[in-house]
């Protein structure tokens, strides 16, 4: 299983900064030390050409030349770097490269990438690119008839990508999220499952199994991008939910064999994780990717390093 990871994903962030870019390198070094055999591959930038399918030259110049407005630097949530640009650029390469080996392999992953706030001519929480629509319009420029899947388990609405594909019938978009947290306005999705503040692992799980393995067989898509997402911990700083780290597993292993089940190729994607503990952020990442290892055939493993499970926070 290919996965594709650059060590440029990280960039340096004021230490009161919430957004864990740490997780990057941390939970690539712990898929390697899980996995021996893990075949790390390179990212490399998307493509201009790539980027403008879905976003404006003016707002790909301001974010380049730090020229975005207060309140749209507000809304994104990121300061200023001179590499900011270059970095989202390598993820988005990293997501598009993915796919391409998903659709080659059965599965992939890149090591980060799920930035599904982002739109056209804004970043919003953190999301500087729309990885998954620039991906996903850079497939659809050489084979207009791929039928594809935006299956996004973060606690937070994929709202960027649900507008980005509102109108295109060959990308249907599924999330199950908290009903009323960020983003406070809501995208219509193809399907939505919204659930409510701190719902436990039971309700959240019987609402998945409600809901995404009738979106597949409706859709019968020929590569599924997955936005896995670590913020549904209960020690998320910003997720709203109550998941613990064995339901979290359990929710990958749902989604993958769901997956498996309409037999879509899988790209799997970080998403959010902003959990208490930092350390636990990068985990749940490597868990997610194992797990689609897992249940693809192409691995075994769990994730051993760090600290024991994150205690309920006070
Ligand atoms: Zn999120």
């Amino acid at each position: 299983m290919r996965c594709f990871y650059d060590p440029g994903y990280y960039l340096p962030l004021p230490p009161d900064h919430p957004f864990p870019m740490d997780k990057f390198p941390r939970a690539a070094a712990m898929l390697r030390e899980t996995w021996p055999d893990i075949r790390l591959e390179p990212a490399r930038p998307a493509a201009m050409e790539d980027l403008l399918r879905v976003h404006t030259r003016d707002y790909l110049d301001s974010i380049k030349d730090g020229t975005l407005a207060p309140r749209a630097r507000q809304r994104l949530g990121l300061p200023h770097h001179p590499r900011l640009l270059h970095r989202s650029r390598l993820e988005t390469g990293g997501t598009l490269q993915a796919a391409r080996a998903a659709l080659a392999d059965g599965i992939a992953a890149n090591l980060a990438g799920g930035t599904h706030h982002a739109f056209p001519a804004a970043g919003l929480g953190y999301c500087v690119l729309n990885d998954v629509a620039v991906a996903a319009c850079a497939l659809h420029s050489y084979d207009p008839g791929l039928r594809l899947a935006i299956v996004d388990t973060d606690a937070h609405q994929g709202n960027g990508t649900h507008a980005i594909f509102a109108e295109d019938s060959r990308v249907a978009t599924y999330s199950i999220h908290v009903g009323r947290n960020y983003p406070a306005k809501k995208e219509p999705g193809d399907c939505d499952a919204p659930l409510p503040r701190y719902t436990g692992p039971d309700e959240y799980l019987a609402a998945l199994d409600a809901t995404l393995p009738s979106f597949l067989h409706s859709v019968e898509p020929d590569l599924v991008f997955w936005i896995s997402g670590a913020d549904v911990h209960e020690a998320d700083r910003f997720g709203q939910l109550r998941l613990d780290t064995p339901s979290i597993h359990e929710r990958d292993l749902r989604v993958c064999r769901a997956c498996r089940e309409v037999a879509a190729p899988l790209v799997v994607l970080y998403g959010g994780g902003y959990n208490r503990d930092r350390v636990h952020t990068a985990r749940l990442h490597a868990q997610s990717v194992l797990v689609a290892a897992e249940v693809s055939g192409k691995t075994g493993g769990r994730v051993t390093t760090g600290s024991p499970e994150t205690p309920n926070p006070s």
